[in-house]
């Protein structure tokens, strides 16, 4: 991927740089590092991350249970501060933002799926779809035809009206990943959101994630099920608080690159 193709300017935005971020990265972080608590002694967490991730790209995410997965996919998403470092999403240092700069980024930018698929068991699917909607006072009908047409694309339009314990839990997670479209987010991060279901669930849950971004749908997935990581167009994997290998599949080639030479445009 890259600013330029073949001579074609493929990213509108490339070459724009603000702050000296690098051009076209969707998020980026830069020397992170995240401990909790009192941790003068403890090993940090995350401990010097430089991560660029760009529009388009399908990134997933595998580590050993406890490595920082969820933390770092909570700091890319902007709920949790790193300790130290920076996090720029589309260019923008968000590390000064107030707590309410940053939840309007969040509901703007930002869309989320979880291993438990958080649905809100008193709404109809079609509610819980347009729920950042009714949350800022839209629900009107133009709201709940987008609800309708989301669940469309992921073959559930007929369950609009039912409440998510009457959905298996593969149709559950594709409500909320239509959910985490809504506002139409630049980046979809998703956290072992195959993790409570079964093959086939998961299969069609990966499915649905693998058609949003061949429509152009940033994604960021973390799980430990190696039958996704094997396909996954890029591999990041971390230990130890570090970026272990980023491993970028290129039109059927899969390149290692060493830490200092990530893939960039
Ligand atoms: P993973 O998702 O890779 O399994 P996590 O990011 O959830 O790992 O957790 C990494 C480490 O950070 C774990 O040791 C976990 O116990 C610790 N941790 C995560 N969140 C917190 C928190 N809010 N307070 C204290 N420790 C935490
Ligand atoms: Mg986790």
């Amino acid at each position: 991927m890259g600013a330029r193709n073949n001579g074609r300017v493929v990213d509108p935005d490339a070459g724009t740089k603000v702050n000296g971020a690098s051009a076209g990265a969707v998020v980026e972080v830069r020397n992170l590092r995240k401990s909790f608590g009192r941790s003068d002694t403890e090993a940090p967490i995350l401990n010097g991350i430089d991560l660029q991730i760009f529009a388009g790209q399908f990134v997933v995410l595998i580590g050993p249970s406890g490595s920082g997965k969820s933390t770092l996919l909570s700091i890319l998403g902007l709920l949790e501060p790193p300790s130290s470092g920076d996090v720029l999403l589309n260019g923008q240092n968000v590390t000064q933002l107030s707590r309410r700069q940053l939840a309007h980024l969040r509901g703007r930018k930002l869309g989320y799926v979880f291993q438990s698929f958080n649905l809100l068991a008193g709404l109809s699917v079609a509610e819980n779809v347009m729920l950042s909607g009714l949350l800022t006072g839209q629900s009107g009908r133009a709201q709940h035809q987008r609800a309708i047409e989301l669940l469309d694309q992921f073959g559930l339009a007929n369950k609009a009206k039912r409440v998510p314990a009457e959905l298996s839990g593969g149709e559950q997670q594709r409500v909320a990943i239509a959910r985490a479209l809504f506002m139409k987010p630049e980046i979809i991060l998703a956290d072992e959101p195959t993790g409570n279901l079964d093959t086939r669930n998961g299969r069609n849950v990966i499915d649905a994630l693998e058609k949003l971004n061949r429509e152009g749908q940033t994604i960021i997935l973390v799980t430990h099920d190696l039958s996704i990581a094997e396909k996954a167009p890029r591999l990041l994997s971390i230990r130890d608080g570090r970026i272990e290998s980023d491993r970028n599949r290129v039109a059927g080639r899969s390149a290692e690159l060493g830490v200092a030479e990530r893939i960039g445009p």
